[in-house]
């Protein structure tokens, strides 16, 4: 059966290439080494060959592919017991890869020409934080490289077994290409992957030490890579490290508790004042000064909810990274689950009130949506009278 649907599908191919080749004014009888291969009865086995085992196939990756294979980092106890392994794939490497192809190189090139209205923030580099960073203001052309850490379980997480196999991972993307490119798949780079059970036994300044190393000759010395057969040094630095609340305090160093005391990473707001004020200027901002001041005091870690800090960041050893500023805000539980369901419920719930609109006419504005497709599935949402 399965020899006779390949044969089938091989009939069936031939003659597609065939018909193809010709339709775009290619005679396929005029060259009949061609018509050879197409039609050799070993086609597919021929073509396969160069990747028919796994190591064969890795080994195709890596020569003409230019596949970084990740390296695996050994955890030990203190006594020297293994405690288990993780998987770092190269920084430098990758980029060094990277950066060599053509095109990247072209987009690399295109952003850093292109015209930009002033009155209109599009991309990182717009803000006021990129203008003023110590290191990209000095090296306004090196890579920016926004990283991303993220929890994630690989089996359905039930009872005992919740969390046992929960793995983090730290990827990043390079902030120079257009940001339509950012999104996909071939554009974010994979660079550490640890058992969220070793992060909590080993920590992160021992798990991020090889990134960390990397990331700091990248800053400090750059990279030579070679573009046309000339070769050239480019320098790229951490520019934001975007985390849900939870991990970018832990990343940052700040209190994990986001119910009492200093909650917030950017500024010295409490739990209660947040209740009563909403504007920037009513709070005191966090500044690298500030934070270092509060790294020294909470070496008594009774002074640890005074200022909202826990202690010093494993990303503290990068010289341009500022844990005040280099964490962006987390949209998706600040704003997504946070004050946006709760503004629409008050507005919805006052107009109501005020008779402005019923409830039947709300829920025939709601059949009128559109629903992307993604979230059909999802129930239609509809108001009910209580
Ligand atoms: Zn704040």
């Amino acid at each position: 059966m399965t020899t006779f649907l390949f044969c089938y599908f091989k009939e069936n191919y031939d003659a597609f290439m065939t018909y193809h080749l010709q339709e775009n004014g290619f005679n396929i009888l005029e060259c009949p080494e061609l018509r050879e291969v197409i039609q050799s009865t070993d086609f597919f086995e021929k073509a396969s060959a160069a990747v028919r085992s796994p190591y064969m196939l890795k080994e195709h990756c890596k020569s003409k592919l230019m596949l970084v294979e990740p390296v695996y980092h050994i955890l030990r106890s203190e006594s020297g017991h293994k405690i288990g392994t993780y998987s770092y794939v190269p920084i430098t490497e990758v980029l060094k890869h990277y950066c060599s192809h053509e095109d990247i190189v072209d987009e690399i090139q295109a952003n850093r020409y292109m015209d930009r209205d002033p009155n209109y923030l599009s991309d990182f580099s717009d803000g006021t934080y990129f203008k003023e960073h110590p290191f990209f203001k000095v090296n306004p052309h090196a890579l920016r490289l926004h990283f991303y850490e993220d929890e994630f379980e690989v089996v359905i997480p039930l009872g005992s077994k919740r969390t046992k196999h929960k793995l983090c991972a730290f990827y990043y993307t390079i902030g120079n290409l257009d940001s339509k490119h950012r999104s996909k798949l071939k554009h974010i780079h994979l660079a550490l992957l640890v058992r969220q059970t070793f992060v909590n036994r080993c920590g992160l300044q021992t798990i991020l030490k090889p990134m960390l190393d990397e990331l700091k000759i990248l800053e400090i010395d750059g990279i030579t890579i070679k573009v046309d057969g000339i070769e050239q040094t480019i320098h790229a630095a951490l520019a934001t490290f975007s985390a849900d609340n939870l991990s970018a305090h832990m990343l940052g160093g700040f209190t994990m508790s986001f119910s009492s005391n200093r909650i917030c990473r950017f500024c010295m707001a409490t739990y209660s004042e947040m209740k009563e004020h909403f504007n920037e200027e009513d709070f005191v901002l966090r500044s690298p000064e500030a934070h270092e001041y509060h790294l020294k005091c909470v070496e008594n870690p009774e002074h640890k909810a005074t200022y909202g800090v826990n202690g010093p960041s494993p990303l503290n050893e990068l010289k341009y990274f500022d844990v005040t500023k280099g964490f962006p805000p987390d949209i998706m539980h600040d704003l997504l689950e946070g004050v946006v369901p709760l503004t629409v419920k008050l507005v919805v719930c006052q107009a109501h009130k005020e008779k402005h609109i019923t409830i039947q006419e709300m829920n025939e504005e709601l059949q009128q949506l559109h629903i992307g497709q993604n979230d059909k599935k999802t129930d239609q949402c509809c108001f009910q009278r209580d």
